[in-house]
């Protein structure tokens, strides 16, 4: 028997896969969607803590900054299907949506599971054929064009589909409770594409310093993060940014430390990372000394202990008491002019060693994936096997928190479905 004929094949039902369906369905073209979970869009179900960060606002000028790697590639899909092509379609298929601080794009209902409701609705009335619990375990290649691919459903029946296109959409390898397994990458793999190392990113740290537990819980707003590498002798700040963290039982988490993951190597054997904290971004050196000698000429009978409740949090004064090296007893007006710059230079640069950076089952991306030379950017079809094309994760291109990742998954999808279409 002849396996069964589609147009378009897509591999995964993530919101790359769903969108790549759609928008071949839209030119009338017999789709089928492979997911090898018992539902469509697991992943997408957790993003933004159930709320679904969709897109940003971000104007179209700094767009490509929040994309450390390969944003000239990312230019024409998003050119194409960008950040309001985006809301509109959501509108478009039912789902009113919001933009909150920072240019972040969420549903109104603050529901991940409309936006997936949202996106099965528009794949019914398309017409697309949906096979749930079906695992792709291989694509096969003739005479270096797409053919077919090779399923296993529900664990035991082996099925082929044949068809024109075939589009991978498997997603990276965070979160694999959520089907993300890499099976994209043998694919592409065992059919002659580059695969660039990958690793995973926005991802919080562990930190060396024991007393970084004792801090778990705090957030700290409003902070300035520099980060440095050590190779041998030598140092270099590779990251600077503003804003929050946190530090939770293993080390520190939060926006901040996620973005800097994304930028900076996790440690190795050939370098270390330091992480150096400006608490009090607001002050100069100066100004935050004159600050202290202020509040200690207001206190002079005060202990050191009982003098920093002005200045910090109160969860971080007893670390920074011991950090400095201060009595916690000394009375305020016997500490010296030394010991008061060695506070000074403690609050603008509390500085904690990295150890590692937290697996996958954190990650919040996976960096690397098939390499963008082997793909052409403006159908995002294979530059080596004809009629097979890639969107979203699996792609070596990966972006910053606010809604910079589902914009990839968005727009490469779009393009795929259009071109494989
Ligand atoms: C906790 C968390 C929160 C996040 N929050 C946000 C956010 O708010 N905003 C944002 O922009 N980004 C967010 N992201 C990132 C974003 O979710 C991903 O970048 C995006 O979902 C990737 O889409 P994708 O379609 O490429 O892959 P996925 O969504 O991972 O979909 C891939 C699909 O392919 C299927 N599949 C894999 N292999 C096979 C196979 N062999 N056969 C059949 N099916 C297969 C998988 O089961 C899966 O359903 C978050 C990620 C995590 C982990």
């Amino acid at each position: 028997m002849n396996a069964p004929f589609y147009d378009v094949i897509v591999i995964g039902g993530g919101a790359a896969g769903m969108l790549a369906g759609i928008s071949a369905a839209r030119l009338n073209k017999k789709v089928l969607l492979l997911e090898q979970n018992e539902k469509l869009g697991k992943k997408l179900y957790i993003t933004g803590k159930g709320r679904c960060n969709i897109t940003n606002t971000c104007p179209d000028g700094d767009y490509l900054d929040n994309y450390p790697r390969n944003p000239k590639f990312l230019y024409g899909s998003i050119a194409k299907f960008g950040h309001e092509d985006v809301i509109r379609f959501f509108e478009e298929i039912g789902l009113k949506t919001k933009v909150e601080r920072g240019g972040r794009v969420f549903p109104l209902s603050d529901k991940s599971s409309d936006v997936i409701k949202a996106l099965e609705k528009e794949l019914n009335r398309l017409g697309v054929a949906i096979c749930l619990n079906t695992k792709v375990t291989g694509i096969n290649v003739k005479d270096g064009a797409f053919e077919s691919v090779s399923t296993i459903s529900d664990s035991t029946t082996a099925h082929n589909f044949r068809g024109n296109a075939c589009l991978i959409a498997t997603g990276g390898l965070s979160y694999s409770s959520t089907g993300s397994s890499g099976d994209g990458y043998i694919f592409a793999k065992e059919s002659g594409h580059a695969l660039i190392d990958c690793r995973p990113v926005l991802v919080a740290m562990n930190i060396k310093e024991k007393w970084c537990e004792r801090l778990q819980g705090l957030t700290l707003k409003n902070v300035r993060l520099n980060v440095i590498i050590k190779k041998g002798e030598k140092s270099d700040r590779v990251f600077t940014g503003f804003g929050e963290m946190l530090f939770t039982h293993f080390g520190v988490s939060g926006p901040l430390i996620l973005s800097a993951s994304s930028i900076v190597p996790p440690p190795d054997k050939d370098h270390r990372v330091f992480l150096e904290i400006d608490l009090k971004r607001a002050l100069t050196f100066d100004q935050l000394e004159s600050r202290i000698l202020r509040d200690f000429s207001d206190n002079i009978n005060k202990q050191y202990k009982n003098a920093l409740q002005g200045l910090l949090p109160v969860k971080l004064i007893p670390v920074m008491i011991e950090l400095s090296g201060i009595p916690a007893q000394k009375k305020v007006n016997l500490i010296t002019k030394e010991e008061r710059k060695n506070l000074v230079n403690l609050i603008k640069g509390l500085r904690m060693e990295v150890d590692s950076y937290r697996g996958y089952n954190e990650a919040v991306v996976t960096r690397g994936g098939v390499d963008v030379k082997d793909i052409n950017p403006k159908t995002m079809e294979s530059k080596i096997i004809k009629g097979l094309y890639f969107a979203g994760e699996v792609i070596d291109v990966d972006g910053l928190t606010g809604g910079f990742n589902l914009q990839i998954a968005w727009s490469s999808g779009y393009v795929a479905g259009q071109s494989a279409g």
